[in-house]
Formats: structure tokens, sequence, C-alpha cells
């Protein structure tokens, strides 16, 4: 073995991953992704990436490999505590100097559609609105911590946010407001189903500082109206596409396309559906793929339909490489999974159900 490998050691989040034919490595910890060249595809076969000490297969490698596999991530010296990063980054975090105010707020838990999948679907979809007195709570609140921040960061969530919009103004106005007397940025995103975002509505998004838009789409048309359809059960698949054609195009919008078994297999014509009528050459409009779970304790009825998370993940790199062949940029640019080292609440994050004034840490525990 060469005299420099024995200082080293593989990193323990290295992955193996063969897609047709080819073999690539990608480290969890880094976002290190490496596309193996043939000529060394014997060797890197023969590496049993969890013997972290394992290093004979990489003796016969030019230094330029090795250097690259250090440069990713893939090797690592040998007293280098990968788990003390982890913890850091996990401080940093929660307790860093990150001054942004970040909330989730709810305008109310009422919607239009009623897509089989939903986790409001046992709820009845209450049409109550966020009350008076629940947004002078949060105005309140967000007075007593605006000398501590430089950042209002708002994600308006429902339900349908938009059949709030009234609420959503009040607030986001008084926010800002708020916020022009010391000197703090005041930003948001919406994530709505999109039927509602009309092109004065985008308009009005963007001028009160909202200026993302994450917007479910599940497929082709016939797919995505099987799934995500409005309460008398008509179609929305046109409607949501003019409006995201027609949307003021400083407003980022985000298409989410949820993936289970049953629609994977659309995607390409989905793709070539929404390459027909333009949106990829709509620089503000760029799709991602993501996971549907199943989050009831026990097997719910879409279980079945779910994909695992490591299966979800393959299947991910495909779908992605058929976004970037047909000219689309996708929305999320780093690969999954990726550890991010703060799995719990961030110091300042919480949201704000409709009818009461209550901080949360994660989305799911409202309802
Ligand atoms: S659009 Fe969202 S909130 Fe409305 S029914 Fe579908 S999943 Fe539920």
């Amino acid at each position: 073995m060469e005299s420099g490998l024995q200082e080293l050691k593989f990193s323990r989040y290295n992955q193996k991953v063969e897609l047709s034919g080819k073999l690539f490595l990608y480290n969890a910890l880094t976002g290190g992704y490496a596309s193996v060249d043939e000529e060394y595809r014997d060797n890197f076969d023969k590496c049993d990436f969890k013997k972290l000490d394992s290093m004979k297969e990489l003796a016969e490698l030019p230094n330029a490999i090795i250097n690259q596999l250090m440069e990713g991530g893939f090797i690592i010296p040998k007293n280098f505590d990968e788990f003390n990063v982890i913890k850091s980054m996990h401080y940093r975090g929660r307790f860093g100097a990150n001054k942004a105010l970040t909330m989730t707020l709810i305008p109310t838990m009422n919607c239009n559609f009623r897509c089989p999948y939903c986790y409001e679907k046992d709820k009845k979809y209450p049409v109550k609105k966020m009350t008076t007195e629940v947004m002078d709570a949060i105005i309140k609140y967000v007075e007593s911590r605006i000398d501590s921040v430089d950042h209002i960061f708002v994600t308006w969530y429902g339900g349908e946010p938009l059949l709030g919009l009234h609420e959503i103004r009040i607030m986001q106005n008084k926010l800002i407001e708020l916020a022009s007397q010391k000197d703090v940025q005041v930003s948001g995103m919406i994530i709505t189903n999109g039927y509602g975002l009309t092109k004065e509505i985008s308009d009005e998004l963007v001028q009160m500082q909202i200026k993302t838009a994450q917007v479910t789409i599940d497929g082709p048309e016939e797919i995505h109206n099987r799934t995500r359809f409005l309460k008398n059960g008509e179609g929305t698949y046109r409607r949501i596409i003019n409006n995201l054609l027609q949307a003021n195009e400083n407003l980022e919008v985000v298409i989410r396309v949820n993936i289970q078994k049953e629609n994977i297999k659309y995607v390409p014509e989905f793709v070539d559906s929404l390459k027909q009528v333009g949106i990829d050459k709509r620089n503000n409009i760029k799709p991602y793929f993501s996971l549907v779970r199943d989050y009831e304790i026990d097997k719910g009825y879409i279980y079945s339909s779910c994909f695992s998370v490591p299966e979800f993940s393959e299947e991910e790199s495909k779908l992605r490489q058929i976004l970037l062949k047909k000219g689309f940029q996708p929305a999320n640019s780093n690969i999954q999974p990726k550890l991010y080292g703060y799995f719990i609440e961030k110091q300042y994050v919480f949201i704000v159900p409709y009818i009461c004034f209550k901080f949360f840490s994660c989305n799911n525990s409202v309802v």
C-alpha cells in the first residue's frame, strides 16, 4: 500500500450507486458525487466502504484520483471525526448567528381541492379564517423580537392559503410596515395548489414580498386530475398550467411533483407536456420531484403505493436526468439524501395556526 494511504480511511457516509451499468460514488455528508471510470471500476467494486480502514483496493490508483476522492470527502484523514462535524452543523443551525425570524402561518385550513392523500382529509376542511386576535398576537410577538432579528421570513401554508388572501394581505402589510421602521427585511413564500394563483394575485404576492410559490402538479393532465381535483370532482390541471404561464416573472414558481408508484411512469409524458406549453422557457418556473410519505402510525391506505426513501433516492436521480435532458433546470440542485446536521427545531421557527396563537416545531403537528 502507498505510504500516504496508511494515514487515511473511508468516510462512513460513502455510497456506491449503479445506474445504467455505470458506477457512481456519493458522499452524504459533503454531497460529493463521482462517476467511476471503467479502468478503475474493478478497484471500486472490490472496496468495502463499511470497513473504514480497508484501503488496499485503492493502493494502485494514481495520486490524482486519490486527491479527487479526498476533495469529495470519500476518503479522510484517520484522525478526522465526522460525527463532530455533524454535531457542529447541528449547533450552528440551532444557536448560530442566523438572525432570521422564520414563521409558518396558516390563514385557513379550508381547501377547494379534495386530494385523496391529503393529511387534512379527516378534518373536514374547516372554513374558519385566521382571527383578528391571532393576527394581533403574532404582530405583538414580532414586535417583541424585532430588535434581535435582521430578517422576517413567512411561509404561508394551509389548507389552501389563497382562500385566506384577505388575512395574508393584512398580515404581510403589517409586517412590512413594522420591519421598515427597524431596517429589517421581509420575505416569504406560499405553498398553494395554484388554482387561485391568477396573474393579478401573483402580481400582488410579489408586491407583498412573497416571491416564491410552491405549486403541486402530480403528472400529465389525466393523471393529475385523478388525485388533485376540486370539491365537485372537476379537474384542475389546465387552470393551474394557465396560471403558471401568466404568473408574474418575479415570482419563483417551484412545481412539486408528488411521486408514487402509480404516477412515476408518467413523468416523461408530463415533462413533455410542460415543454409543449413552454414552461421550459420560463426561467422563474422549476420542477422537482417529491416523495409521498404515509404519515399514519398504522400503515395507511396509501402505504402500498409509496416508495421507501432508498427506493426514491434511486428513482429521483433518473427523474432529474429526464428534466435535464429536456432542458429544464430542476428546483432542488442538491442530490438527496444529504445530512444537514440540525434535525430538531431551529431557534425562532414556529407555526401559528389560524384559530389560536401557539408554537409548533413541525408542520405535521398542526392538524
Ligand atoms: S390542495 Fe393540499 S390542502 Fe388541499 S386537499 Fe390537496 S393536499 Fe389537501
